[in-house]
């Protein structure tokens, strides 16, 4: 049995995380501000003595005296979310990987950063490889969240060069699943939740650009392989499904499965609004023998259940 922190851990992903590492039987201690996380996320474990929940913001330090793993998640994700509070959102990335560097340096622990495919912003190679370095605006509404990520992935490294912590990078790509908020924001949830209700889809642009959505239980194996490969071996690896699509193409989808009487409409698109992203997982299935199972359509059956069930 390992003890085991998860920042963010009652998000969408990292509530996942948490039950899958509780299944293993695990110590783990859930720390979450709740800012896009929900306690009935997590409501299925409060009951097991293994788990532990404390509402703490990463901004300030934690301190426990004995840890074996972090998995530090916690940043809000969907760009509503977080260009709600810009400043804000730096600050969590920033101060918050400080915070758990630290923590790790403490206690000796192995520590694994949600780094993300936005570290490549607006991709002129393509599909993604970990040795691009990015075509990121500095200045931008989506820099509060590309330029926190890249500085965490620069603290972690760091702080391995410099501490000799043991870190592990990840950089995670579109992930959808149940668990997501209904007003997240990002594309797959606001697509089957508006397709469910028959109202209009929202399409920003001309829908041409592209993503290559991973079902979240496809991350959750590849995050918890990673956390478990030899000290060597420190990233950053791309986890993510190589089948990209066009939003276009996700909205036919996700109306081919509801049965929707929905409407296309087109809205503007958001500034600095990435073109195509598609990742190259050559890395991960080398070094985690890792590739995705779940493809788009039974991943966006499970979501459309989920969501069918949330409104009762
Ligand atoms: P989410 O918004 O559901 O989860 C983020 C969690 O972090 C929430 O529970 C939120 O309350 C918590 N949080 C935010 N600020 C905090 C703070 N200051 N202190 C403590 N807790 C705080 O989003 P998610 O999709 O589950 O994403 C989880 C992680 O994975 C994030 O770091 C995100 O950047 C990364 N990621 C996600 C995706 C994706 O497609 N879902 C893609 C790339 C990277
Ligand atoms: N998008 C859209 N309609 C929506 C929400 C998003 O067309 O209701 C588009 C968005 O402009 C982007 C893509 O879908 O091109 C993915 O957006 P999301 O916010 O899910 O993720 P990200 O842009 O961070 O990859």
């Amino acid at each position: 049995m390992k003890n085991i922190l998860v920042s963010g851990g009652a998000g969408f992903i990292g509530s996942h995380l948490c039950t899958r590492l509780i299944n293993e039987g695990h110590h783990v201690i859930c720390l979450d501000n709740l800012f896009t996380g929900a306690e009935a996320n997590i409501e299925h474990l409060k009951s097991n003595s293994l788990f532990e929940f404390v509402h703490h913001d990463v901004e300030f330090p934690y301190h426990t005296e004995t840890l074996d793993e972090i998995y530090n998640l916690a940043c809000p994700a969907s760009p509503i979310h977080y260009q709600y509070d810009a400043i804000k959102t730096i600050k969590t990335s920033v101060l918050g990987a400080i915070n758990m560097l630290g923590l790790a340096k403490k206690t000796n622990a192995k520590i694994l950063q949600a780094s993300t495919s936005e570290i490549y912003g607006d991709p002129v190679v393509h599909p993604q490889v970990e040795s691009y370095w990015g075509n990121v605006n500095p200045i931008g509404i989506r820099s509060c969240y590309d330029e926190g990520k890249r500085c965490s992935e620069t603290l972690f490294m760091d702080y391995h060069r410099q501490n000799n912590i043991r870190i592990k990078i990840i950089r995670i790509f579109n992930t959808y699943g149940p668990r997501m908020l209904p007003n997240d924001g990002r594309v797959v949830s606001n697509f089957v939740v508006q397709a469910l209700q028959d109202h209009d889809i929202t399409i920003y642009g001309t829908g041409d650009q592209t993503r290559s959505f991973q079902y979240v239980d496809d991350l959750i194996e590849g995050m918890v392989r990673m956390m478990n490969t030899e000290d060597e071996f420190i990233g950053p690896v791309n986890l993510g499904n190589p089948n990209e699509f066009s939003i276009l193409e996700l909205a036919e989808k996700v109306i081919q499965l509801t049965g929707s009487k929905s409407k296309l409409v087109f809205k503007p698109l958001p500034h600095d609004d990435p073109k195509q992203r598609q990742p190259d997982i050559t890395l991960a299935n080398e070094k985690l023998n890792w590739k995705p199972s779940i493809e788009l359509e039974d991943g966006l059956k499970r979501i459309v259940e989920y969501f069918k069930e949330y409104r009762k």
